[in-house]
């Protein structure tokens, strides 16, 4: 008997068998495939390798701390595939027209996530990043086994007992608590029949998309924006080509691959009739001349998967000796990169759970705290994108509404880094007591039509609301939605983190910012 069955082995449940060998427990890890395997959900933020860091040094797993940096990734683990990521950079397009190359900047949207390479984020390449997850977590002594099917789960009082299938062979696992680190629609939704809840508001959505070799680079086209310096190259970057109804992503590995794909509404899924795959992804391109030219000589590595129903919130997420990851209790949408964080919140939570209160009588309760959190999260997640697709036609409204995510995403990461978790306890300050309520109004308002100086006024009053938590010179007139990294925002915006000046340049020192330097020409 195991005290712990994690049933999924993605970077999560690998994650969280490690941490807890870490606290002493016996784990077994149960994977329906096989590694090196092909998934999707590849793209880091500051505060996904924040929270792996804080993670890896907490629990004692050093060989995953280089993982959370471009340069010392690069140093340690060449041969693990990745893609550097110095932000998020947005294009808009209107499809089908043609698009001047010097085109208005008011169509672009970049935010520098690090000031140079070497402490920047980075994208997964899943297939050797899990694996090597999972070599690390047999190597600290949790029990892998691969290639099961596994049918059932049976609660029989003081333990829980997987049945299923290994090669045709009958397998039984037995376990004091299980978790479930499947992914949306996953082992348990299906073994224990938890039924889904709607995201209230969300439009219905779908997702296409595959890797491909012979990408071109954005900035070697004829649409990259000539004369002046980026904050940072806008390839390296998680690539959002936003349009009415839906978006495009393009991430680019150092392997020669890119994942590329189309999250949109189900009326455009229709139109481009997702369901032809390829066909679909073509006469996508053939409306947006940027990206037509970018993937001219590029090729499909593998046969598109189109997903018909993208989001999805579960009717539970956690019971007696089982709990879902935040990954397998829901899914939103991959605008914003907002998956790790949240899987990772859900793993540290789950892990100070189990360290804590692993065999006590509270277990039940933090379980229920836990997944009253991971719900409220992924609702809040689900409002904001939700309004961001009802303006992906009205850029300046959409520029202002992604302002909310950087604002809070970035106070999260510069509180924590002060050493100051307890100013962000939720995901997108979601359980703020000002913050949280004040963004599910301005949601809901920019989900209703409006007429044009209503808009103005929206995006008034969205600034309005970020200026406590901004910490990063967002909305400030003359950055013409060009947002490097800059010191100087930090250390004038001490104060609303309850921090000195002194403090705020420590900071920056150990996170090797070196303070004096901008992201601008790096
Ligand atoms: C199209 C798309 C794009 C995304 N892009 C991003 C992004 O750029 N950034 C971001 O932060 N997030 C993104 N996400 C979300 C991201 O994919 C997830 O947050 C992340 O993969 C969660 O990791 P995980 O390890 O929990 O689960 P997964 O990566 O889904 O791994 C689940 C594992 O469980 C195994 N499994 C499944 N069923 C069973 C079963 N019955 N028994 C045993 N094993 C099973 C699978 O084989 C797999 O190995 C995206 C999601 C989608 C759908």
């Amino acid at each position: 008997m195991y005290d712990i069955a994690i049933v999924g082995s993605g970077f999560a449940g690998s994650l969280l068998a490690m941490i807890a060998r870490r606290l002493g427990h016996s784990v077994v890890l149960i994977e329906k495939g096989s590694h090196p395997r092909v998934v999707i959900g590849e793209s880091s933020t500051p505060l996904s390798n924040l929270l792996l860091e804080e993670l890896a040094t907490r629990y004692n797993l050093p060989s995953l701390r280089p993982l959370a940096k471009w340069g010392s990734w690069q140093r340690t683990y060449p041969h693990i595939a990745c893609g550097l990521k110095r932000g998020f950079t947005f294009h808009h397009h209107v499809l089908a027209s043609p698009q001047p190359p010097d085109q208005n900047p008011q169509d672009q949207l970049l935010v520098t996530a690090s000031p140079r390479d070497e402490i920047a984020d980075t994208h997964w390449y899943r297939a050797d990043f899990d694996s090597f997850l999972v070599e690390e977590a047999q190597k600290l002594g949790v029990e892998y086994v691969d290639q099961v099917a596994l049918r059932r789960f049976a609660d029989c009082g003081s333990e829980v007992r997987l049945e299923g299938q290994r090669n045709g062979q009958a397998m039984t696992f037995r376990a004091r608590f299980v978790v479930d680190a499947t992914g949306p629609r996953g082992f348990l939704h299906h073994a224990l029949g938890i039924g889904e809840r709607e995201l209230q508001g969300y439009p219905a959505t779908h997702a296409l998309y595959s890797h491909f070799f012979g990408v071109r680079r954005l900035e070697e086209t004829q649409y990259s924006r000539t004369g002046e310096a980026p904050p940072f190259p806008i390839d390296d970057a998680a690539v959002h080509h936003i349009f009415d109804g839906g978006w495009v992503w393009v991430l680019q590995f150092d392997n020669g691959m890119t994942s590329a794909g189309i999250a949109a509404t189900s009326q455009i899924a229709a139109q481009l009739h997702f369901e032809n795959s390829g066909q679909a992804w073509d006469r996508l391109l053939n409306l947006i001349p940027a990206l037509h030219e970018q993937f001219a000589t590029a090729k499909a590595e593998r046969p598109f998967i189109h997903i018909p129903r993208l989001s999805f919130r579960s009717a539970q997420v956690a019971g007696p000796r089982w709990a879902l990851l935040p990954s397998a209790a829901g899914f939103v949408d991959p605008l914003l990169s907002t998956g790790f964080p949240l899987t990772l919140l859900g793993v540290a939570r789950l892990a100070e759970i189990i360290d804590e209160d692993w065999g006590s009588p509270y277990l039940d309760r933090r379980l229920d705290t836990y997944a009253t959190q991971t719900d409220h999260e992924l609702l809040a997640t689900a409002r904001l994108i939700a309004a961001l697709y009802a303006n992906m036609s009205n850029f300046p409204v959409f520029t202002a509404l992604s302002l909310l995510y950087f604002a809070a995403a970035s106070y999260s990461e510069a509180a924590r880094r002060l050493g100051k978790p307890e100013l962000v306890s939720s995901f997108l300050l979601c359980e703020h007591p000002v913050f949280g309520p004040e963004c599910v109004r301005l949601f809901e308002r920019a989900q209703r039509p409006r007429a044009k100086t209503e808009s103005a006024e929206l995006i008034r009053d969205i600034l309005l609301a970020i200026e406590p938590f901004n910490v990063a010179g967002l909305g400030r007139p003359g950055r013409r939605n060009w947002y490097a990294v800059e010191a100087n925002d930090l250390l004038e915006s001490a104060g609303k983190l309850d921090a000195t000046h002194d403090e705020i340049l420590r900071m920056l020192e150990r996170c090797g910012f070196q303070p004096g330097a901008s992201s601008v020409g790096n």
